[in-house]
């Protein structure tokens, strides 16, 4: 589904991503794990396509076709899903309004027809009921007054709408209490299948204690320099982190 190349990325003339090689398959779940300031976030704002990213060098490939050559809206329309760790407030635009024009955008791409009322409304029942969000935050203005962890319900809400074939989910430090981790877990956990496959960035292990992924990888400083099971998890979690930063600087 997504075959990452070496890929070299800067943000203001400072090189972040340093040569990053990471194949996902269809049905699969990836997490990324690694200090602060590895380059985590930046990963998944390149694979999302923000401007304020500059690729270097490296090819990215998702469903056979070159992502970095889509804009950030035909990525959408292909399927690519980048939940936002500081959604962006709209004070007078309902959510619900907002999503709707999500969607719809995300079906003209396909060439398929917009949602009308009763198909969208029917679309929005069966996915409330999904990820257990209530009406009265969908009437009121995007993320306005939004506490955590409605943010992050309704992201999980935006993400189930949109059906994404590969969803990046960026969890940095900020804000994950236990009561985000299990609106972010249980909505993984019932959209995972076997056709879409999620990129989870994780800072901490506990996360993975909801979500089991089938690979996990750590990123440091711009590579990824480690990858295995499950189980690297909890090694990172004994361990911690110095011991990847030792093992790197052994080999250098
Ligand atoms: P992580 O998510 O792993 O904590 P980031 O991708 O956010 O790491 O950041 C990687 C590096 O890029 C850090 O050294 C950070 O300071 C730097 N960086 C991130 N965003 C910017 C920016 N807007 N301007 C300058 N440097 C940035
Ligand atoms: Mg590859
Ligand atoms: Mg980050």
């Amino acid at each position: 589904m997504l075959s990452i190349n070496n890929l070299h990325a800067r943000i203001e003339e400072k090189e972040i991503l340093k040569g990053i090689n990471l194949d996902i398959k269809a049905g699969e779940v990836h997490a990324i794990m690694g200090p602060n300031g590895s380059g985590k976030s930046t990963l998944a704002s390149v694979l999302a396509g923000r401007p304020e990213y500059e690729v270097t060098g490296g090819s990215v490939e998702f469903l056979e076709k070159d992502l970095l050559e889509l804009s950030p809206e035909e990525r959408a329309g292909e399927g690519i899903f980048l939940a936002f760790q500081y959604p962006v407030e709209i004070p007078g635009l309902t959510t619900t309004n907002f999503i709707k024009t999500a969607v719809n955008e995300v079906r003209k791409y396909r060439g398929q027809a917009p949602y009308d009322a009763v198909q969208f409304l029917k679309l929005m029942r069966e996915k409330m009921a999904m990820v257990e969000i209530n009406q009265s935050l969908l009437s009121r203005s995007l993320n306005e007054g939004f506490s955590g962890g409605e943010k992050k319900r309704n992201e999980i809400f935006q993400m189930a709408m949109l059906e994404p074939k590969l969803a990046i989910l960026d969890e940095t430090d900020s804000g994950l209490d236990i009561d985000a981790i299990r609106i972010v877990a249980n909505g993984v956990n019932k959209l995972r299948n076997k056709d879409n496959a999620v990129l989870l960035v994780t800072h901490y292990q506990r996360l993975l204690d909801y979500i089991v992924p089938d690979f996990v990888h750590v990123l440091y400083n711009g590579r990824i320099v480690k990858s295995g099971t499950k189980e690297l998890a909890f090694e990172l979690e004994e361990k911690g982190y110095d011991f990847i930063k030792n093992e790197v600087a052994q080999e250098a």
